[in-house]
């Protein structure tokens, strides 16, 4: 099985190592560019996107980051990792930069003070039934998808949430912390394929 990789600079990475390695993954964290280079897809956890954005540079990881992107490597974003993968970003703060990649406008924080961490039931059709259950933490939402991209789930108010394009998959949601392992067996399958 070829390995895959979780950016384990900051955020929730073991969550996501932990759902990887029960579904058979051989999974490996991700914090330098060797490491990038051994993996044949990477899930960009939730965390703080502004200092995942630092650190990746920091670490000399952002530019080696985006040559995987442009390359086609299979890439899953939850939450702060969608933050990261978005082409445009919206409220950043402290000149936030992002990889890009994915044809999306995204607005960091975007549910506001009042709201800042909800759950709800997902209708996510590429994903058939049962709805998924999604957790959302100071989430980001999709202000926008580009021709590129493609919408995968919405709110009931129509805020988009999860997304996809080529071998890019977005979530603004957090799948790795309830339990329900169906976009992670997803991004697995785009490995596989890719
Ligand atoms: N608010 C965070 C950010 O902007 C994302 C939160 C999360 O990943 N749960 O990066």
């Amino acid at each position: 099985t070829p390995t895959v990789g979780v950016l384990a600079l900051q955020g929730d990475f073991r969550e996501h190592i932990g759902v990887l390695r029960s579904l058979g993954a051989d999974a490996i964290p991700v914090k330098r560019p060797e490491e990038l280079a051994r993996v044949s897809g990477l899930v960009i956890p939730g965390g703080e996107s502004s200092v995942m954005d630092k650190l990746s540079r920091l670490f000399g990881l952002a530019e080696p980051l985006k040559a995987a992107v442009a390359s086609g490597m299979p890439m899953y974003g939850t939450c702060a990792g969608l933050i990261m993968l978005a082409d445009t970003l919206l409220d950043a703060i402290n000149g936030q930069q992002t990889l890009g990649g994915f044809d999306l406008v995204v607005r960091r924080n975007a549910f506001g003070s009042q709201l800042d961490s909800f759950e709800t039931d997902l209708d996510v059709p590429v994903l058939g039934e049962p709805p998924m259950h999604a957790m959302f933490i100071r989430a980001p939402v999709v202000e926008s998808v580009g021709p590129r991209a493609t919408v995968l789930a919405s709110l009931d108010d129509g805020r988009v949430v999860a997304v996809k394009q080529d071998n890019l998959l977005g979530t603004s949601f957090h799948p790795e912390i309830t339990g329900d392992t169906r976009f992670h067996q997803y991004f697995l399958d785009r490995v596989a394929a890719a």
